[in-house]
């Protein structure tokens, strides 16, 4: 049983190192619920679990305390990927819910597995899931500020390998913060969020540099013909010096190999495999 968690890179509000500690404390504390609850439950079901909690902490980008777009609406973006059935489920740019990632869980069975915008907002309702304003005083700050131009990514991730051998992935994101209204982040496409029986793989930094260099699903496919994840992820993260990537990822394989790897500093993240680590 292995669980590996990240929450994005620092933000601008969050180059402190007050916060920096903040969120690592935040990280530790929920990759050891993760890995508690995983000794009982899949790793589908331990993915959702910690993602959720990632996004009930204001700390990072991603359900309550997601950066704002440009026409002041948080739009939030969550995916799942079943590494034993190789299914794939998202919600992209919805609004006024509290935890996406529960939202791609219940698309996870339905026909219809990636919905977007109104249509998600509508599914989500018909579900049960009641209104949440995820708004937070310090993003609305910053954002009548416009203090979070670039550099805000704080986006969560999860990977998780369960006793019967296998892997899931979740991520979630509130975006780049003053993106376009509905702009497409990678963390709802194969692009950021990607496993199978052989890897599972969560990305985060800037969504177009992991669209462009298909990271997740990239990095998962070299695992399954046969690359370790250090150089799976490795020379996936160098194609990405083509066009100066920023990128950063987690991921874990059947083996039990745990890796990270970012193209830039400032990306934290923990694992707990037989001890708890925490990194930045
Ligand atoms: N990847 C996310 C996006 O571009 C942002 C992040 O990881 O912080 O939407």
């Amino acid at each position: 049983m292995k669980l590996i968690i990240h929450g994005g890179f620092f933000s601008e509000s969050s180059t402190n190192q007050e916060t920096k500690k903040a969120k690592q404390d935040a990280l530790a504390s929920i990759v050891t619920l993760g890995h508690e609850y995983l000794k009982t439950h899949t790793a589908l079901e331990t993915v959702v679990y910690t993602v959720a909690l990632l996004e009930d902490n204001d700390l990072f980008n991603a359900g309550i305390g997601s950066q704002i777009q440009s026409d002041g609406k948080v739009r939030l973006s969550a995916a799942l990927m079943d590494g034993k059935t190789e299914k794939f489920s998202g919600v992209i740019n919805v609004e006024d819910v509290k935890n996406p990632v529960e939202i791609a869980q219940k698309l996870l069975t339905s026909d219809d597995r990636v919905l977007s915008g109104a249509g998600a907002q509508q599914f989500a309702r018909t579900n049960g899931f009641e209104y949440f304003d995820p708004i937070t005083a310090q993003r609305q700050s910053e954002y009548e500020a416009k203090l979070n131009q670039k550099n805000n990514k704080g986006t969560v991730g999860c990977v998780a390998l369960d006793a019967d051998g296998n892997l899931a992935a979740a991520t979630s994101t509130g975006g780049k913060g003053f993106e376009i209204p509905c702009r497409v982040s990678d963390s709802a496409t194969v692009a950021g969020n990607y496993a199978n029986q052989h890897a599972g793989i969560s990305c985060t930094g800037v969504g177009e540099d992991i669209v462009s260099g298909a990271l997740a699903a990239k990095i998962v496919t070299r695992v399954t013909d046969g690359f370790s994840l250090k150089e799976a992820t490795d020379k996936s993260f160098a194609e990405l010096k083509a066009f100066d990537g920023f990128a950063g990822v987690v991921g874990i394989t059947a083996t039990g190999e745990v890796y990270h790897c970012d193209s830039h500093p400032y990306m934290v993240w923990a694992s707990f495999d037989v001890n708890l680590q925490v990194f930045s």
